[in-house]
């Protein structure tokens, strides 16, 4: 079978020999699984949910009690107040956009501490200039870069003894940068030294890809709020797409006035159908996080014994879902892409090629065969065709899948040589 397939004794046996070594990172994996699946049961069944929850709303969408439900359900999981989980976010980006307008008022300052931020707040942001920016707005933006992988503690204390900063933003995830992803223990320990100089500045998480990826949520550790795509771990592949803001819930108020309309808030948004799609994808989510992670550490132990150099490593410590394989060349890139997207269950005849994209400098290379239209909690792989030529692999709906694509690009590599 694996043959017919295109898969050679060679590249199996390799993935194989590899996953056998991995008995106690996947060890870890499961316990985590079993820990974030408990959180989920105990949040439906503190919730009640019935099928009379999966029942739906159209055109103002009042009182669905399925939402409604949905919502307090999220927020138990995530140990927040409150959560805003909506079908009416097109996707993270836009929930960190709608969160943004709805915290920050001409004159404020907004500060993200974790460099510059994920591409597609650019303009949002007025980094790159956009006539709809925050900028345009009169919201002033500064930015601290990361210092060798960590907060930059000094310059962000000082920063806050000199400037009255409205926002801090923490990515947690490390975009299409080369810097390592945060986890937990690094946003609790800056997020303390930020509320020592000031108490009042609002502490946002971009939190994508990182759900389910450790046993406690930043909201845990003090974050105010919280972002994150359902097309991304919360969704668990079946969210068809929406977002979620989770936190205080005078800040969740605030951004369910600005994502629907000053006055009518978070009482309006049907759901036309989608709810038994969401309850039933953050069900599953546990297990489709530590398929994803499982796939990720054998990718970056069969990758390291082929010599390349590989961010996170097996056995380090991870806060998100994505796996860098850092080729250093254009053609093993996109020779790796072309095994994932060979090995996907949607348009697995595509070759992916590098390609202009709206919003990005360089070529990209796009690696995904998707049931639903750019998730990345389902395998994917991509990287801006510029040096050091990296791969940014997430995904995998289960592990099985996951570790037949491994192969497949293995071979991908060893045909090319
Ligand atoms: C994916 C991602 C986003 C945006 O999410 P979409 O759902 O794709 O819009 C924002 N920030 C980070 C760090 C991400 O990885």
């Amino acid at each position: 079978m694996y043959n017919e397939f295109g898969i050679s004794n060679k590249a199996k046996e390799l993935v194989l020999k590899a996953e056998e070594n991995l008995k106690e990172e996947f060890k870890k994996i499961d316990e985590l699984c079993d820990i974030n699946s408990l959180k989920v049961l105990n949040a439906f069944n503190k919730n009640n949910i019935s099928e009379a929850h999966f029942g739906s709303t159209t055109g103002y969408g009042y009182d669905d009690m399925g939402r409604d439900a949905i919502e307090r359900v999220f927020a138990c999981v995530l140990g927040a107040e409150d959560a805003l989980v909506r079908s009416q976010f097109i996707s993270g980006s836009h929930a960190l956009c709608v969160a943004l307008f709805a915290y920050l008022r001409p004159g404020d300052l907004m500060l993200s501490i974790t460099g510059t931020p994920y591409d597609t707040l650019h303009e949002v942001i007025g980094i790159k200039e956009n006539k709809s920016s925050l900028k345009s707005f009169g919201v002033k933006y500064d930015e601290i870069e990361l210092k060798d992988n960590d907060f930059d503690y000094d310059k962000i204390k000082e920063y806050l003894k000199n400037n009255k900063v409205k926002l801090i933003e923490i990515q947690r995830s490390k975009g299409y940068s080369k810097r390592k992803s945060i986890v937990i223990e690094k946003v609790e320990k800056v997020i303390k030294e930020i509320i020592n100089i000031d108490k009042d500045v609002i502490i946002m998480i971009d939190n994508c890809y990182c759900e389910f990826v450790e046993d406690k949520t930043p909201l845990e550790v003090g974050a105010d709020i919280i972002v994150g795509s359902l097309i991304k771990n919360l969704g668990g592949g079946i969210a068809p797409n929406g977002a979620y803001i989770a936190g205080k819930k005078e800040l969740v108020d605030l951004a369910g006035e600005r994502l629907t309309l000053p006055g009518e808030g978070r009482e309006v948004g049907p759901t036309l159908g989608i709810n038994k799609s969401i309850l039933q994808g953050l069900f599953m989510a546990p297990s489709v996080v530590a398929s994803s992670l499982k796939t990720a550490v054998l990718t970056s132990r069969v990758l390291g014994e082929l010599g390349y150099e590989v961010e996170p490593k097996y056995n380090e410590k991870r806060a998100d879902i994505v796996q860098n394989i850092i080729f250093g060349n254009e053609d093993d890139l996109v020779s790796y892409c072309g095994g994932i997207q060979s090995a996907s269950p949607i348009d697995s005849s595509s070759k992916p090629l590098p390609w202009d994209m709206p919003g990005y400098d360089d070529k990209v290379v796009m690696a995904s065969g998707s049931f639903t239209q750019g998730s990345s909690i389902e395998l994917s792989c991509d990287g801006p065709v510029r040096e050091p030529y990296i791969a940014y692999q997430q995904g995998s709906l289960t592990y099985s899948y996951g570790k037949i694509a491994v192969m497949k690009a293995v071979q991908s590599l060893i045909n090319k040589k």
